[in-house]
C-alpha cells in the first residue's frame, strides 16, 4: 500500500498537536512508514531506544490518532527497527496476497486464517490431515463421507474451512456449504415453522440438497432433534447419492452418538472415519511458533517451549496464552524475552509456583561449569573447549528436559537436528567409556538439581 506515506503524514499532524516540539522532533521526525499488513501500520525506527520509547509513551497516543483518522483497513501500528524488517517482508507479501482482489469472494464464506498452510501436522493430526487433503482434491469421490472426531480445540473447524478455502481455491464456482449443527437446525425449525409454508420448506430443501459439498459441523448437538435428524438423514442420502462430499464433525466417534437413530450413525459411519487427538509437545511448539509469527510476535524459543509445555491439552488455550503474552508485552512495552515475563502473564493460567528447569537454566550451568561464554557456546565456534560444552549442554537438554531435537537445534543458533542427534550419542557413548565426562555430566547435573 503505498499510501502508508500519506496515512502517516496525516497521523503526525495530529500527534503533533498533542506534544511538546521538542519531544515531537525527538521522537518523531526520524520515523519512517514501511508500509501496512494484517490492518496494522509498520513504522521504522532507527534506534531500538527510539523504538522503546515510542512503545511506552506514545503508544495510545499514536492509537487514539490512528482511530481517529477512521480508516477501515488500519486499527493498530507496530514499530521496528532496520534490523526487524526482514522478518515483516514475508508476512508483508503474504498480508498483500490475501487483500488481493482475486481472493475477495472466497474470502467472505471462509474464514482466511484457517487454510491448510497454516494448520501444523503432526502425529495427532497427520491423518485427518491427509485425509481432508484428499478430499478437498477430490470431492466426491474417495472418503465420502469424511468423519472427523475429537476433543474441543484440536482444530476440527480449522481442518473443514481448510477443506472449503482450498476447494474455492481452484472452483471459485464450487458450490460448498459450512455451518455449524446449530445453524443447520435453527433453518431446519425455521422452515417447518408453518406447515402450510411449503415455500420456506422448499428453500430448505434447496439450499442443502443444491450443493457440491456439505460440511457439518459438531453434530453431537443433533441430540434430541429427532425432526432435524430426520431431514439430515434424506439430504444425506440425496446428496450422496449424486456423489457429493459430506464431511462431518463430532466430539466423538459415530459409534458413540447413541442417540442418533441407528440409519443415520451407520451413514456417518460408512466413509472415512479419523480422529484428531491432543498434540505432542514437539507440534505444540511448532503450533506456538507458527501463530506467533502470522501475529508479527518474535517469540525465542525457550519462551516458546515454555508455554508449549506448561500447556498441553488443547490448541485453543494454547494461543489463548500466546494472545494474552502479547497483549502483556504490548501494555507494558516489554519484549518476551525471558521467563519471569511469561510467568507474569500467565500466572492465571499456569502453575508457576513450581521451579522451573529450562533451557537457559542447563545451559547457564554448563557455561559456568566450563567457564565458557554463553553466546559461544550457542554460536558457532569450534574451539575443542567450547564444542565439548556445546555437546554436553546438549545432551543434558535433551536427557534432563526431553526437549524435541528440533527445538533445541533452533536454541543452539539454528543447528540442524544431525548435528543434534551427532552431539547427544557423542556424549551418551562417552559417559559409558570416558571417566572424565562421566563425572562432568554428573556435576552439572547436581549443579543443576540444587538451584
Ligand atoms: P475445534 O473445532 O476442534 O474445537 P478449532 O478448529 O476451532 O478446534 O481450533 C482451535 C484453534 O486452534 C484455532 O484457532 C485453530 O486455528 C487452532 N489449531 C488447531 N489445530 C491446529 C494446527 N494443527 N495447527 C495450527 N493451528 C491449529
Ligand atoms: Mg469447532
Amino acid at each position: 500500500m503505498d499510501d502508508c506515506k500519506n496515512i502517516w503524514n496525516e497521523l503526525l499532524i495530529g500527534i503533533s498537536n498533542n506534544i511538546s516540539t521538542v519531544s515531537y522532533d525527538m521522537w518523531f521526525n526520524s520515523l519512517e512508514p514501511l508500509t501496512v499488513a494484517y490492518n496494522k501500520l509498520i513504522i521504522v525506527a532507527k534506534l531500538k531506544s527510539t523504538k522503546q520509547t515510542i512503545i511506552n509513551n506514545y503508544r495510545n497516543l499514536i492509537l487514539d490518532e490512528i482511530k481517529k483518522l477512521n480508516y477501515s483497513y488500519i486499527n493498530d501500528f507496530v514499530i521496528i527497527t532496520p534490523d526487524e524488517i526482514s522478518v515483516y517482508e514475508n508476512q508483508i507479501q503474504q498480508s498483500k496476497k490475501e487483500n488481493s482482489v482475486e481472493n475477495q469472494d472466497s474470502k467472505s464464506f471462509f474464514n482466511s486464517d484457517f487454510v491448510f498452510d497454516k494448520f501444523v501436522v503432526g502425529q495427532s493430526n497427520q491423518v485427518v490431515y491427509a485425509a481432508a487433503k484428499a478430499v478437498a482434491n477430490q470431492p466426491g469421490t474417495l472418503h465420502n463421507p469424511l468423519f472427523i472426531y475429537g476433543g474441543v480445540g484440536l482444530g476440527k473447524t480449522h481442518i473443514m474451512h481448510a477443506i472449503g478455502n482450498e476447494i474455492l481455491k481452484t472452483n471459485k464456482k464450487a458450490k460448498i456449504i459450512y455451518c455449524t449443527t446449530e445453524q443447520f437446525v435453527n433453518d431446519f425449525i425455521d422452515s417447518i415453522k408453518n406447515n402450510k409454508d411449503n415455500e420456506q420448506n422448499r428453500r430448505f430443501r434447496e439450499k442443502y440438497r443444491n450443493v457440491d459439498i456439505l460440511m457439518l459441523d459438531d453434530i453431537q448437538f443433533l441430540a434430541g432433534k429427532t425432526g432435524t435428524q430426520e431431514a439430515l438423514f434424506h439430504t444425506f442420502n440425496d446428496l450422496y447419492q449424486f456423489k457429493k462430499q459430506i464431511v462431518l464433525s463430532s466430539d466423538r466417534h459415530p459409534k458413540e452418538l447413541t442417540f442418533l437413530e441407528e440409519r443415520l450413525q451407520s451413514r456417518f459411519a460408512s466413509g472415512l472415519t479419523v480422529d484428531i487427538s491432543t498434540p505432542d509437545l514437539e507440534t505444540r511448539i511448532a503450533i506456538l511458533q507458527k501463530k506467533a509469527f502470522y501475529k508479527n510476535f518474535n517469540l525465542p524459543i525457550e519462551v516458546v517451549y515454555f508455554i508449549a509445555e506448561k500447556i498441553d491439552s488443547n490448541i485453543r488455550e494454547l494461543e489463548g496464552a500466546l494472545q494474552k503474552v502479547i497483549f502483556y508485552c504490548q501494555l507494558l512495552g516489554k519484549e518476551p524475552d525471558n521467563i519471569d515475563i511469561i510467568k507474569e502473564a500467565l500466572k492465571d493460567d499456569i502453575d508457576v509456583s513450581t521451579h522451573i528447569l529450562s533451557l537457559d537454566t542447563i545451559v547457564d550451568a554448563t557455561c559456568s561449569y566450563f567457564n565458557v561464554k554463553k553466546q559461544d557456546i550457542i554460536g558457532k565456534k569450534k574451539l575443542k573447549p567450547i564444542v565439548n560444552a556445546r555437546q554436553i549442554a546438549i545432551y543434558l537438554i535433551y536427557d534432563m528436559l526431553g526437549v524435541p531435537l528440533a527445538t533445541i537445534g533452533s536454541y543452539f543458533g539454528g543447528k540442524d537436528h544431525t548435528t543434534i542427534i551427532y552431539a547427544r550419542d557423542k556424549i551418551e557413548e562417552l559417559i559409558k567409556t570416558d571417566n572424565l565426562i562421566a563425572n562432568q555430566v554428573k556435576d552439572i547435573k547436581n549443579m543443576i538439581q540444587k538451584r
